[in-house]
């Protein structure tokens, strides 16, 4: 039987090497692409395993989770969220959050803004809805151009670019192909928002054919949950 251990070294492995063909593919390579490993609703002892293995990048969906775990480890992590989120959970997320992938809500943002520190930024990225349905979560594809420029005043946020789920019953290179476009428009216009958070377990190879900068993987890496 295989430990712990040979199992998270042996798909850790297999998914940086598949990051390093796709980087390569795309014109790229490895160290273009930050690989979030989500290690949400897995023990706090497979995410220092992982840190032995030299992942310091871990995603998270729970607040009360992640608080607790993210506490457990060193402080060179950085720690993502990208769950829904709660009004009232922003400023505990605020807390152990270096990274916060899901905004869509203009209220989030500026409630985000006012509880960070005045000499300090808070990481962003804006959530699109790729399949056009608001209620899945992200901001609709037509309204990025005005939400970013709303979000870009806040003082307190650091918007680092577009993040997106590729939506059911698509293929998700296509859809990411969009995520692409809306980038580049968007750039013209924030050049500092240039990054793309996209691609899980199934769909990070297209991801980053589309110009993926930041994957967030999970049961690839760890299992079935
Ligand atoms: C859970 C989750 C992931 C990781 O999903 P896997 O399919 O396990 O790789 C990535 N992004 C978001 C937004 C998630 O909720």
């Amino acid at each position: 039987m295989k430990t712990r251990l040979e199992e998270l070294t042996e798909n850790l492995d297999s998914v940086r090497t598949r990051i390093a063909v796709a980087a390569q593919g795309s014109g790229r390579s490895a160290s273009d692409i930050t690989l979030i490993v989500v290690t949400k609703t897995f023990p706090a002892s497979d995410v220092k395993i992982l840190y032995e293995l030299g992942v310091r990048d871990f995603g998270e969906n729970r607040d009360q989770e992640a608080s607790l775990k993210s506490t457990d480890l060193p402080d060179d992590c950085r720690w993502h969220f990208q769950g829904q989120i709660q009004s009232n959970k922003l400023k505990s997320i605020a807390n152990w959050a270096d990274v916060l992938h899901s905004i869509d809500d203009l209220a989030h943002a500026r409630k985000l803004d006012s509880l960070v520190s005045s000499d300090s930024k808070k990481d962003i990225f804006v959530q699109v809805s790729l399949d056009n349905l608001p209620n899945r979560g992200g901001v609709l594809p037509k309204l990025i151009p005005e939400f970013l420029d709303e979000v870009s005043v806040f003082p307190h946020l650091n918007v680092r670019g577009l993040m997106a789920v590729a939506p059911l019953g698509e293929d998700p290179a296509v859809a990411f192909q969009r995520l692409k476009e809306l980038s580049g428009q968007l750039v013209k216009v924030h050049p500092e928002a240039w990054e793309i958070s996209a691609g899980m377990s199934n769909d990070f190879e297209a991801a980053i054919s589309q110009g993926a900068t930041h994957i967030r993987i999970g049961s690839q890496i760890l299992g079935v949950r």
